[in-house]
């Protein structure tokens, strides 16, 4: 039975001769593995629309296993990101997070339209740095994380000076600060944009303006987090920190 779904290629990868199998994260599926059947040729019609980050709609044919696309039409192909190998690194780390936090056939709507906006964002050319972070925080949640961020989690009071605590989860007052003798002491900016990049609607987001020392320690708070709790190792990030290291000696 043919099936068309309106989706986002997440992962691409080489299959023998002349074949790809892409990961495309779908409206309707959630994420669905496709054969794309003679797509490492150039002349396939399947070779463009199997690129990474290519947005559009995907016709293919259902199986228990992998699909097999059968043809796609190109809604949008991002080709700002694809032109920037900054901008692709970030993407790629934001899709292969995408990747890991979902499982196959899981449709989640929500999550689709924030990594379309994550991306239409970076391609328009807002901090790519920003829209990680955001990302990052807004995905906590599908992979069972729900930091505190609206009061201390140690005490519930919304008053007073506040760090962020990872082995609490989440703020913590100036009152429970012994609790976490580890506890992050972060600026009023930093406690105010990871709660913002929480809760806010992306629809809504707009021009955001960081200072490179306030993206340093967001960067810090968040990557500690993630290290703690979600287990994930990613070479896309590794890679993205490279780039990051290279970009400071230009
Ligand atoms: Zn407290």
């Amino acid at each position: 039975m043919l099936q068309k779904c309106e989706g986002i290629v997440i992962r691409a990868t080489d299959y023998g001769e002349s074949n790809k199998i892409v990961t495309i994260f779908t409206r309707e599926l959630g994420k669905v593995g496709m054969m794309a059947r003679g797509a490492k040729k150039t002349n396939s019609r399947l070779s463009s629309v199997s690129q990474l980050f290519t947005y559009g709609y995907f016709l293919f044919q259902k199986s228990s296993g992998l699909g097999t696309l059968q043809q796609a039409e190109i809604i949008h192909s991002f080709r700002t990101i694809r032109e920037d190998l900054f901008q692709t690194a970030y993407s790629t780390y934001i899709a292969d997070l995408l990747d890991k936090s979902v499982e196959d056939r899981k449709p989640n709507p929500f999550l689709f339209e924030l990594f379309y906006q994550t991306l239409n964002y970076i391609n328009e050319g807002y901090d790519p740095d920003i829209m990680m972070n955001i990302f990052e925080m807004k995905v906590l949640p599908v992979l069972g994380h729900y930091p505190v961020l609206d009061r201390c989690a140690v005490c519930g009071s919304t008053d007073g000076e506040f760090g962020f605590s990872i082995r609490e989860n989440g703020f913590i007052c100036h009152r429970c600060f012994s609790v976490d003798p580890y506890y992050f002491p972060v600026s009023q900016g930093v406690l105010k944009l990871l709660r913002l990049f929480y809760f806010l609607d992306i629809h809504r987001l707009g021009n955001i303006s960081v200072k490179e020392e306030t993206k340093k320690e967001l960067r810090k708070i968040i990557s500690a987090y993630y290290e703690e709790y979600t287990g994930l190792h990613l070479k896309s990030k590794r890679f993205l920190e490279q780039m990051e290291n290279l970009k400071g000696m230009l």
